[in-house]
């Protein structure tokens, strides 16, 4: 090997040897050196006097939240980990609203999800007590922002909640989207109190809601009505829209061949009718009674002509220990029918118990409510 050749092989040594103590002193800088990730000078010096600068560092990156917190004197170093968790956003109040949430027992995930998905309630949400459920409301499908308030109000309220009906399952059992669809019902309203009226067009459709919130004209009467064949009537005047006719008519026939006899015992009732009834069961039995079996005018399913009360062999109202309850349950979606008012859903209903009366849906909407075991009420209230 020549001279040069050795030569220029030490000098790239050397050159190499520095460029790795370069390297190494420049490392041992970066670690040893305490880096203060971004934040101000002034805030540093917070972190200093509050005894946090090992946390911060250990946090890693720079936290405009927290910055913004303590530049404002509304740091709370018993946040300190929220702040650090939370996103940034340029608004005014953002650090107050952040500290009114994480007072009132929010977290950093909470608020983050807050302001992504509820920008504009958020002093809702600030003006509640803390609800724990808020982002499991938001995960449902029919969760309305508009009701927020009242979700929330609702569901502390629901242990003191007062009702005609027993109460005690529903509050024993009571989950986040019972709350949503109880409200979506408008539960936490009084019966009666807030009619929403139903148009005399949508009162034509076949999966149109009546209860004690929706409330029928009281000119309203369907136009289609037909009489049931008094085979399976009592009387000759009971009346039900054609398509409800016919599928219970179909019914009853079907039903006869399994040995079964129902009959029609109350099908449609105009608003007069069902007013000189519901008046006439207040006289009898009082107001208390008769608000939990009869309905106000305009607040019947029978004025659809798709509801009917149906009778059993011995022409007495169906109830459950009749064999042909049981044939009804087993059997009535089939026909497009389904008991509107079940057992232990009283409260949900705005009735009692009736095992007598069912309504009309059509098949296909029938048997996606028997399946979905809700109310008819909880059902549209999902908008299912
Ligand atoms: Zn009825």
């Amino acid at each position: 090997m020549s001279k040069k050749r050795k030569k220029r092989k030490l000098k790239l040594g050397r050159i190499l040897l520095l460029c790795i103590i370069i390297i190494v002193i420049g490392l041992g800088i970066y670690f040893v050196i305490p880096k203060n990730y971004g934040y101000k000078k002034d805030v540093v010096k917070v972190f200093k006097e509050e005894n946090i600068i090992d946390i911060i560092r250990q946090n890693k990156k720079y936290s405009k939240v927290l910055e913004e917190a303590i530049l404002n004197n509304s740091f709370n170093k018993e946040y300190l980990l929220d702040y650090l968790n939370i996103n940034y956003i340029e608004e005014d109040n953002y650090i107050d609203n952040i500290n009114k949430l994480l007072v009132l027992g929010y977290n950093s995930n909470d608020i983050n999800t807050f302001y992504e998905k509820l920008p504009n309630s958020i002093n809702i949400i600030i003006d509640n007590e803390y609800d724990k459920d808020i982002v499991n409301y938001l995960n449902l499908s029919y969760f309305k922002e508009d009701y927020l308030d009242r979700y929330i109000k609702y569901g502390y309220t629901i242990k003191d909640l007062k009702s005609p009906y027993d109460v005690t399952n529903i509050i024993n059992n009571f989950t986040y989207e019972d709350n949503v669809t109880y409200v979506n019902a408008n539960l936490d309203k009084d019966y009666y109190t807030d009619d929403i009226n139903i148009s005399n067009e949508d009162a034509m459709k076949l999966d149109i809601l009546v209860n004690k919130y929706h409330k029928l004209d009281s000119k309203f009467e369907p136009s289609d009505l037909e009489k049931i064949d008094s085979k399976f009537a009592s009387g000759n005047n009971q009346r039900m829209r054609k398509e409800a006719k016919d599928h219970f008519e179909e019914m009853c026939a079907d039903a006869l061949k399994d040995g079964y006899k129902m009959y029609a015992g109350s099908t449609y009732r105009s608003y007069d009718y069902q007013l000189g009834l519901y008046n006439r069961y207040v006289a009898k039995d009082g107001f208390n009674a008769a608000e939990t079996y009869s309905a106000r005018a305009g607040y019947s399913e029978h004025q659809l002509g798709l509801a009917v009360d149906i009778l059993n062999h011995s022409w007495d109202y169906i109830s459950e220990d009749n064999p042909e309850y049981t044939w009804l349950i087993n059997n009535s979606y089939k026909y497009g029918f389904i008991l509107r008012y079940p057992r232990g859903k009283e409260y949900i209903t705005g009735y009692m118990f009736e095992d007598w009366h069912f309504r009309y849906l059509g098949i296909e909407l029938a048997n996606k409510v028997r399946e979905s075991n809700l109310t008819y009420d909880e059902y549209v209230a999902r908008g299912l």
